[in-house]
């Protein structure tokens, strides 16, 4: 096996761990394996090891690779970066899920520019989860008016929450403390939702460094990019600019 598949399998067990320790059936936690800056070939090395929801935050880097693996059969692309609302027709076009919806303006056009043979596009709402001021994401207390709005849409699925939570230290005890209650608290929206909105389904957190954390909180989706496909150059990260 070559190092892309040992981390992977790696992964996987990580999670599945990880549900046994929270009494959680493996198959309410989706992997996202999150594939931004690397090669269309290495995403086809998680596909054949049956890995099928890949993530992309830079739309230009993210539309190649979304078309040059069109061929890979119930491949799903999440896009979980920011956007413009000058580039939604990208989104609205090339992927299955936004996971960072956090302004009525880009889900009204991403409602218009979704083409009409597609399914409605599944979409998340961002929580500004930590209350940080420069920090993207919907406010805490705006999430259920801004539902309402985007389930007027037709066009739009709503599936659920995502959140990037405070960069704590996960060494300290307070910091371990800091991030469950942002956990917790997005578990408790999370099911507040679905009371009103029953197809609501997908609670997006958890990274490498806390996958375990987000799973005994009850997260649905983990989003994992560097433990598979190892580190990112900055050069690599430099945003689009197309
Ligand atoms: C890059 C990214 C990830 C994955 O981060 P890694 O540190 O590479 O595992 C997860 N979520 C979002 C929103 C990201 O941008």
């Amino acid at each position: 096996m070559s190092t892309l598949q040992h981390r992977y399998q790696a992964i996987r067990h990580r999670i599945r761990q990880a549900c046994e320790q929270a009494n959680r059936n493996e198959d309410e936690v989706r992997l996202l394996a999150v594939s931004k800056t690397k090669p269309a070939d290495m995403v086809q090395t998680c596909y054949a090891q049956g890995q099928r929801s890949f993530g992309e935050n830079y739309l230009q880097d993210g539309i190649e690779k979304v078309e040059s693996l069109q061929n890979l059969q119930g491949i799903e692309w999440h896009f979980i970066g920011p956007l413009q609302s000058n580039k939604t027709r990208a989104v609205a076009t090339h992927f299955h899920w936004l996971e960072t919806l956090d302004r009525i303006k880009i889900a009204r056009r991403l409602d218009e520019q979704r083409p009409p043979e597609l399914p409605p596009l599944n979409v998340l709402i961002q929580v500004n989860i930590s209350g940080e001021e420069q920090k993207a994401g919907v406010a805490l207390d705006q999430v259920s008016d801004f539902a309402d709005e985007i389930q007027r849409l037709e066009r739009l699925n709503l599936r659920g929450l995502m959140c990037i939570p405070e960069a704590v230290d996960l060494q300290s005890p307070a910091g371990v403390t800091t991030l469950k209650q942002q956990f917790d608290q997005m578990k408790q929206l999370f099911d507040q939702l679905r009371l009103t909105c029953p197809q609501v389904d997908t609670l997006s957190m958890g990274m490498s460094a806390d996958l375990e954390l987000a799973i005994a909180a009850g997260s649905t989706e983990v989003r994992i990019g560097t433990d598979i496909f190892g580190a990112r150059s900055p050069r690599q990260e430099q945003r689009d600019t197309s």
